[in-house]
């Protein structure tokens, strides 16, 4: 039996992160990566890339080729991880190994949520978090001579961009949406409805409040799959994916006795509710950083940070993960859109919203009390990680609360004292030291 200092289930951005933040502490203990998927980690937005065939398998690599021998790490590909014994700290594996392990973490990531209706299992029905999701999707287009329209249920992250590749096909889209407007948990709705602008003039076709009931196999107008909406309108497609979101993998966790709720609980060291083991990304739920209660943050940013903490502490240090505050960035359709902190919140309580609209980006502020709480900005990003060391320093932002809404809004805007702590790096990093 293998007997491992460190130990990774998941292979992918928190399972990097895990790697790097141990290789930053701790140079020569073994680690080994247990990953489910086959091949090296590679980068799961990316995977739209693939789908449009804008890039290859090698191009969408999360890390170089060498990143596993020269950081010492044996990677066990294509290789699922059945069963987490706690007391004997052992792992068995689908090809029947038993590994052992001092420190261990879990970044299991999500699975995908497909909701009950009639036909889910049909062929066509895809959903599209993986690689091999849309290795398939391309192989099933190909099949059916490039395919000519498809129905996404979904207008959240995944969506979007699945939505944009099929565009890159050349393909019909109409975007299904149980909410009233896209990106509905990470922009305001004016945002929301600046977005929605540009698909359509990208030429998706947006359906609001409505859901899938059926999709039914059966040529309809030359097309393999019909899909019915609730509000009764059936559309002829050859593909329906299914991209309403992730539900984090607990049931490894469950299974061996560490605490669950929505996720693999943690604290801020990123450490489960047995020591020892850690967990992090988008299976864990972490301390919200506004209101201090546990939940999941499915975004890249939080993976890699809160592996990279977890891996410095499984090491041996001493540190904390500060920023469980959502915080998503892409591009869609060449416009970047990055979010942060509180987008949506409760009406009321002192919290106002300042925004405003120049030379083609958009900006909206979420301000309560006199102090930064979110924002979402389409356009113009430069000021994005500027404004999240504002939310997370709590500081007052009267002096520069008129250069906000500027597009060119950059680091002399502020305070010379608030400059001085950002280039401390106080606010700008997601980790610290509790000795800080
Ligand atoms: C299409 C798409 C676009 C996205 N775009 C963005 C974006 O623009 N911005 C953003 O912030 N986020 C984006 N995300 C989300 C982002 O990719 C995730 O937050 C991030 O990948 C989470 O990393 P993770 O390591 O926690 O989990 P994952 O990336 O889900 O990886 C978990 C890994 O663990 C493996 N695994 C699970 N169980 C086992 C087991 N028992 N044994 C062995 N291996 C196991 C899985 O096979 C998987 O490889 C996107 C996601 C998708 C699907």
């Amino acid at each position: 039996m293998e007997n491992y200092r460190y130990l990774i289930i998941g292979n992918s951005t928190g399972g990097i992160g895990t790697v790097e933040g141990i290789r930053a502490v701790d140079p020569e203990g073994p680690i080994a990566v247990i990953g489910e998927e086959t091949g090296p980690a590679y980068a799961r937005p990316l995977i739209s890339e693939l789908l449009s065939g804008e890039k290859t398998q090698e191009q969408i690599f999360y890390r170089p080729s060498r990143f596993y021998p020269d950081n010492r790490v044996d990677l066990f590909s294509g290789t699922r991880a059945e069963d987490v014994d706690i007391s004997g700290k052992l792992v068995r594996t689908g090809d029947g190994k038993t590994r052992g392990w001092e420190k261990l973490l879990l970044a299991v990531g999500g699975t995908p949520i497909v909701p009950e209706f009639e036909g889910r299992e049909n062929p066509g029905v895809f959903t599209f978090t993986t690689r091999e999701d849309a290795l398939q999707i391309r192989e099933y287009l190909h099949k059916r001579g490039g395919g000519k329209r498809v129905v996404i249920l979904g207008g959240g992250l995944i969506g979007l961009k699945a939505a944009e590749a099929f565009r890159t096909r050349g393909l019909e889209v109409v975007m299904v949406e149980l909410q009233d407007r896209v990106l509905a948990p990470v922009l305001d709705p004016a945002s929301s409805r600046w977005l929605e602008n540009i698909l359509s003039r990208e030429g998706i076709s947006l359906r609001f409040q409505d859901t899938v009931v059926r999709a039914h196999t059966g040529r309809t107008g030359g097309f393999p799959l019909s899909v019915e909406l609730k509000s009764g309108d059936s559309i002829p497609a050859d593909l329906l994916l299914v991209a309403i979101g992730v539900r984090p993998r607990v049931e490894l966790a469950r299974a061996s006795g560490l605490e669950v709720d929505r996720g693999i609980m943690v604290n801020q060291k990123m450490e489960t509710s047995a020591a020892g083991i850690f967990s992090c990304g988008d299976a864990a739920s972490i301390g919200d950083f506004f209101t201090g209660t546990n939940r999941p943050i499915p975004v890249w940013i939080n993976a890699y940070w809160g592996g990279r903490v977890a891996g410095m502490n499984m090491a041996g240090e001493d540190r904390e993960y500060e920023m469980g505050m959502m915080m998503n960035s892409l591009r869609i359709f060449g416009k970047p859109v990055i979010s942060a902190g509180l987008v949506n919140p409760p009406a009321g309580g002192g919290v106002e919203v300042l925004q405003g609209e120049e030379k083609g980006s958009r900006r909206a502020f979420i301000i309560r009390d006199g102090r930064l709480m979110g924002f979402s900005i389409l356009g113009e990003i430069q000021s994005a990680g500027i404004l999240a060391a504002l939310i997370r320093s709590r500081a007052e932002i009267g002096e520069f609360r008129p250069r906000l809404l500027k597009p060119d809004f950059n680091l002399l805007d502020l305070p010379r004292g608030f400059r001085q702590e950002l280039r401390e790096g106080r606010w700008n990093r997601s980790e610290k030291s509790t000795h800080v």
